[in-house]
């Protein structure tokens, strides 16, 4: 895996009843594994770093990876959805990857990630663009 461009890190407000902040960032990889490998190899690297995936869903974490966006488009298991769900509500994801990424367009809305963003902040909706 090699990584191509890392975004600064920005802290937010836990969602749910965890009581820390958290510092979030995102990193641009290339890689030969498909999305579900890539999973396999970034929890990994979770419970290297500390974390158990029982109990609560909000509870405290000390490293939490996703898969955000992959440069395939659309990807759907049942483990695994990219783009991720939550991507265009968060602004704590689209903020980095606006760092690092801000012209990639989300396959699903058709908007770019910059414009994604801006959306969320102005409370415009991001649904996906109507079939022609
Ligand atoms: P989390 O609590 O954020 O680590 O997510 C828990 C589960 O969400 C993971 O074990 C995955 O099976 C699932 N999941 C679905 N879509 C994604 C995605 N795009 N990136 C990471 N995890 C995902």
């Amino acid at each position: 895996m090699i990584v191509l461009a890392t975004s600064p890190l920005i802290r937010s407000r836990p969602i749910g009843p965890s009581q820390r902040e958290y510092a979030n960032g995102a990193v641009l990889v290339e890689t030969r594994l498909d999305p579900p490998a890539l999973l396999d190899a970034l929890q990994a690297i979770e419970i290297r770093f500390g974390r158990k995936r029982q109990g609560q869903r909000w509870r405290s974490r000390t490293l939490d990876l996703d898969v955000v966006l992959w440069s395939g488009g659309c990807w759907s298991d049942d483990r695994l959805t990219v783009p991720h769900s939550e991507l265009r509500n968060r602004a704590f994801v689209l903020g980095p990857v606006a760092a690092i990424a801000p012209c990639w367009r989300d396959p699903v809305t058709g908007f770019t990630i910059k414009q994604l963003a801006y959306r969320l902040k102005t409370g415009l909706t991001a649904r996906p663009t109507p079939p022609r």
